[in-house]
């Protein structure tokens, strides 16, 4: 569980660009699989919905990517509040208190224990709302839970996303509120960089989250854990399986790469966003389960 020393991703190649808003999808989430649609049919008609949309998967690899990507921008209200007229409730409630993590954990995870058949899915949480709806959904159907780490400015643009993926039994985290190069950042850049994300979690779910996980970074640099720590996260999340879903590899490959690795303990780094990280989920899962592991919530991976 040793944190390894930072070190820079190398460039991503597939740089398009940023794909155009789409408006949050009306009225509540979608429901489970609809009678006579198989899920297998459902995830590949939200993945050709969003290809005919000419939405281009999103450009939000989590570490080296050129530019951080540019989500619909809304126009916020003076008190940084999302477009008028709101297109979510903003339901603060009181959130569950998080189950206690056991004593010893390092500042950064990279992975959790390896005596265990529990693994984790963490996703940066980006991208069109329609394919990471189908995403969670198609979790759900397969009792798997998830790790969402959320860019702000998906949250300002998609704010019903958050209350998605906590409704769906998922854990929901910080990724910044810019997706840029915060290993390049100074201090209170880095630190304004979380607390943004932070601000925008609290106000539509009532808790920050407990996991921050760098933009544009497999590893969390001294600098980074230390603003995160003043911005309230005791740990950074990082991982120890990257499949590069983000450079859209088909779903095949996203699937071997992901099985061939993984083993109990692993968090596996994904992407929302990417038709065919959506359409290799099933085979993902199906392949967990044939080797007795489950995915669950970090939290749930890391707690005794
Ligand atoms: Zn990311």
């Amino acid at each position: 569980m040793a944190a390894e020393p930072a070190r820079p991703e190398p460039a991503d190649p597939s740089v398009r660009p940023a794909p155009s808003g789409r408006p949050d999808p009306p009225g509540p989430p979608r429901p489970a699989t609809p009678p006579g649609l198989t899920r297998r049919r459902l995830v590949r008609g939200a993945v050709a919905a969003a290809a005919s949309g000419g939405l281009a998967a999103a450009l939000d690899a989590c570490a080296g990517e050129a530019a951080p990507p540019e989500p619909a921008a809304p126009v916020l209200r003076p008190d940084g509040g999302p477009a008028t007229p709101a297109r979510a409730p903003v339901r603060p409630g009181t959130p569950p208190a998080p189950a206690p993590l056991p004593p010893g954990l390092p500042p950064e995870i990279v992975h959790g224990p390896r005596d265990r058949l529990l693994v984790a899915l963490t996703f940066h949480g980006q991208g069109d709302p329609a394919l990471a709806g189908a995403l969670l959904a198609e979790a759900e159907r397969a009792g798997a839970r998830v790790t969402v780490l959320a860019v702000g400015t998906w949250l300002d643009a998609y704010p019903r996303m958050a209350h998605r993926v906590l409704d769906g039994g998922h854990e929901l985290g910080n990724h910044t509120q810019h997706h840029a190069d915060v290993s390049a950042m100074g201090a209170d850049a880095v630190h304004a960089e979380i607390a943004a994300c932070a601000d925008r979690l609290r106000r539509l779910t009532g808790s920050p989250g407990r996991w921050f996980r760098p933009s544009r970074a497999r590893h969390a640099t001294p600098l980074v854990l230390r603003q995160a720590r003043r911005a309230g996260y005791a740990h950074c999340l990082s991982y120890d399986l990257d499949p590069l879903d983000h450079t859209d590899p088909g779903p095949e490959a996203v699937a071997h790469a992901v099985l061939s690795a993984v083993r109990g303990g692993s968090v596996v780094s994904l992407h929302l966003g990417h038709p065919g990280t959506v359409a290799a989920l099933p085979a993902v899962l199906d392949g967990l389960h044939r080797r007795g592991l489950r995915a669950v919530t970090t939290t749930e991976m890391l707690t005794p």
